[in-house]
């Protein structure tokens, strides 16, 4: 395996930007050092770097992607192949996909299944979260083997989609309680399933069709209900450790902030379009154009929401990224579940419920992350914090990844602070869709060159990465609790 030298960078972590240099060896880092350390062993490596006025960065991690999820009759457009890709394109180098379990399947079928379409596909390396969609005796057994032999610590629920993946709120305490007896994780699709059917059944009865009902028919305090209610079920469960997923709201954030206050395990991601992206540009697009933005949760409007007054006077985005400082949330992943306009989003042509939820994104959270530094929104440090250490503490993969420090993973990302990215289909774009939720954006910044571990995978503008290099990871319990 070769030797790899990167000097001059500014090496990040959540704790300083610090000259340093990082010397690779093989597939784990070797050190790391103040800048000339290691000039004599410069001969003896196969390539040094000149990292000067450069970012030298953990590899990114992604804990909540979708690579060909099936959903309302299609499948997310991203294979693991391309999917993991376009995430090495965009600095990430670890991603946490959804294994599923519907209602009425076995969980270990479900797990074969995922990997089965993982396995010698990735260019990345990747790990599992385990989805249950229908809590019985059974599965509730299988959480716990899935805890203990398989690597897989976390468990996702949903209050939302009756019929679906819904669990009510008798099934999810008793996950929870099997949770808290392993020591696992619980994540949460936070948002009141069945009241959201009956808002989405009126607005269809009115003739009310356009894709921005799908956000109007979410309101906010829906998603803050069920936050509420994920926390008190966690508490009655145990203090069980609680995490909800892709957080949209003000009100939401709220109550994971209280929860915080008072010293519980619970815990929040939001995703960039959350942060940036806005119903009155996207979803409320005049046409069925706004449908590229169907997500669930949904973009929220900008400072209009008739729900919710933002706290610091700037919507829900303010709040999230007041969030993202305070820490009350940990993490930012991007849901990555890509459907095509063409005969997927199309689904749901004249009906909004019928379009496939989701936005693929995994290729540029660092990007668009890093622009909330040029913003003034985050420090370098917290960008680091919310996009690769926390991610990989929160799900037990730390210090392996998320870190650059000696014995980790050589995951390491060069970023050129003085480039920039402009995103699109005709740009920057590999992953496998046929429009981009990010059409026209130039971002501050660029990914330069990525290693997974200590291989090179973009470089020179480049994908020099293969298919398989990728392994699965077996992540162990969450290392970020109080
Ligand atoms: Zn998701």
């Amino acid at each position: 395996m070769p030797k790899v030298l990167i000097k001059n960078g500014l090496v990040i972590s959540p704790t300083g930007v610090i000259a340093n240099d990082v010397l690779i060896d093989g597939e784990k880092i070797a050190a790391v050092g103040a800048p000339g350390w290691f000039t004599s062993s410069e001969q003896g490596c196969d390539r040094v770097i000149d990292a000067a006025g450069k970012y030298v960065i953990p590899g990114g991690v992604d804990v909540h992607t979708h690579m060909e999820l099936p959903f309302g009759g299609t499948f997310a457009s991203d294979t693991f192949e391309t999917g993991s890709r376009a995430a090495a394109w965009g600095g990430v180098t670890t991603i946490i996909d959804m294994a599923v379990q519907r209602y009425g399947e076995n969980v270990f079928d479900g797990l074969a299944e995922w990997h089965r379409k993982a396995s010698g596909e990735c260019a990345i390396d990747y790990a599992f979260h385990q989805i249950i969609g229908g809590v019985d005796d059974q599965s509730l057994k299988d959480m716990k083997y899935l805890t203990e032999h398989e690597g897989i610590s976390s468990f996702k629920l949903f209050m939302a989609y009756p019929g679906v993946f819904y669990s009510d709120d008798g099934q999810i305490l008793k996950a929870m309680q099997t949770a808290a007896e392993c020591g696992a994780m619980i994540m949460m699709h936070a948002e009141n399933g069945p009241a959201i059917d009956v808002l989405v059944q009126q607005a269809l009865a009115r003739g009310d069709t356009d894709p921005r009902y799908h956000s109007y028919t979410r309101p906010s305090p829906l998603e803050a209900e069920a936050t509420h209610r994920a926390i008190v079920l966690s508490h009655v469960a145990g203090n069980v450790p609680l995490y909800i997923v892709h957080m949209s709201a003000g009100d939401a954030l709220n109550e994971v902030a209280a929860a915080r206050h008072h010293g519980r395990n619970v815990f929040a991601e939001t995703c960039p379009q959350y942060l940036w992206l806005t119903l009155e540009e996207t979803l409320g697009q005049p046409g069925f154009e706004g449908s590229k933005w169907v997500c669930s949760t949904p973009v929220r409007s900008r400072d209009n929401d008739p729900h919710h007054i933002g706290q610091m006077g700037h919507g829900h985005q303010g709040d999230l990224w007041k969030g993202l400082r305070m820490n009350e949330l940990a993490v930012v992943s991007t849901d990555h579940c890509p459907f095509c306009f063409k005969d997927q989003k199309e689904l749901g042509l004249g009906n909004f419920s019928a379009i496939p939820n989701g936005i693929g994104g995994v290729e540029h959270r660092m990007e668009l992350i890093y622009q909330g530094v040029v913003a003034g929104e985050l420090s370098l440090e917290r960008w680091v914090e919310t996009c690769c250490t926390t991610p990989a503490r929160m799900f037990g993969m730390y210090p392996q990844k998320g870190i650059i420090a000696p014995g980790s993973d050589a995951d390491v990302v060069i970023w050129d602070p003085n480039n920039k990215t402009k995103i699109g289909i005709n740009d920057k774009h590999h992953m496998n869709m046929d429009h981009s939720a990010w059409e026209g954006w130039i971002i501050d910044g660029k990914v330069d060159t990525v290693f997974s571990r200590g291989v090179a995978l973009i470089d020179n503008d480049q994908y020099i990465g293969r298919k398989g290099h990728g392994k699965y990871i077996k992540r162990g319990l969450s290392q970020y609790l109080v």
